[in-house]
């Protein structure tokens, strides 16, 4: 097959998996933010989801038994300034640690707090002061990232940190993007899913993502789900659909949007 005809191919089954996606009686539409509604900036805080992302999210959370929901690895108060999303939208924040539905929030016993102190204070010892080199705090751990460090920086802050938390029980590591993730509780994406899924009584759920932590996601979808990769094709992935960048994902909600309507949930 010419790239040009698989290209075709995939976007037809994509189509096609709208289409019967759009039939189920209660849809859940799960989303990552940065690099699937929102293009990669440098300043992190600057980042925005399209507007014809955003276009597509309102005409979604409008129609009858629809839920639209972001998945993030974002802290919640992070996440809550730059989405931008109506109300309507629900929020899981710090990989599914921090959920937003029905006002419920999640804690750190004792133990984990002295063990988020431990990760705070290796991070901070080996990332502060290096150049390019940023420490986010989260809810349950402390991310360090590197997207402007150079690679010797890169490499020296990373093997420091690694070595300080190698022996602490019951760190979880987790990488991204030009992210590395320390935390006390390891939950995932796939658990986010899981807990809106059950909250909204979801008989279908399209999830789409760009990164590695949403591949836990992705890979815990099944029946009538869909899953959706975000970004370049040589990516390995768990989803069965592959998009290229936000702007497509943007349009792939407006034709869900579309079927749906057809279908009668307006
Ligand atoms: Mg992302």
């Amino acid at each position: 097959m010419t790239d040009t005809t698989a290209a075709e191919a995939a976007q037809t089954a994509l189509s096609d998996a709208l289409g019967r996606l759009a039939t189920t009686p209660r849809l859940l539409v799960a989303l990552d933010f940065d690099g699937t509604l929102a293009p990669e900036v440098d300043a992190a805080m600057e980042a925005r989801a399209l507007p014809e992302a955003l276009d597509a999210i309102r005409r979604l959370v409008a129609l009858d038994a629809t839920t639209v929901a972001l998945v993030s690895g974002r802290d919640m108060s992070s996440l809550t300034r730059i989405a931008e999303t109506p109300d309507e939208v629900l929020l899981v924040g710090s990989h599914g640690i921090e959920v937003r539905v029905d006002g419920h929030t999640t804690s750190l016993t004792e133990e984990e707090l002295a063990r988020r102190e431990v990760i705070s204070s290796v991070m901070h010892g080996a990332a502060d002061g290096r150049d390019g080199v940023f420490v986010e705090e989260k809810p349950a751990g402390l991310a360090l990232h590197t997207r402007l460090a150079d690679a010797e920086t890169t490499r020296e802050v990373r093997a420091a940190v690694h070595d300080g938390l190698v022996d602490v029980a019951g760190v979880h590591e987790r990488e991204g993007k030009n992210v590395r993730e320390y935390a006390v509780r390891a939950t995932g994406k796939d658990d986010g899913v899981a807990r809106l899924r059950e909250a909204v009584h979801a008989t279908a759920v399209l999830f789409a993502g760009d990164d590695v932590t949403d591949e836990d996601a992705l890979r815990s979808l099944s029946g009538a789900d869909v899953g959706v990769k975000v970004g370049a094709s040589d990516l390995e992935t768990a989803a069965a659909h592959r998009v290229g960048d936000p702007w497509a994902v943007a349009r792939l909600l407006h034709e869900l949007a579309d079927l749906r309507e057809h279908l009668g949930h307006a």
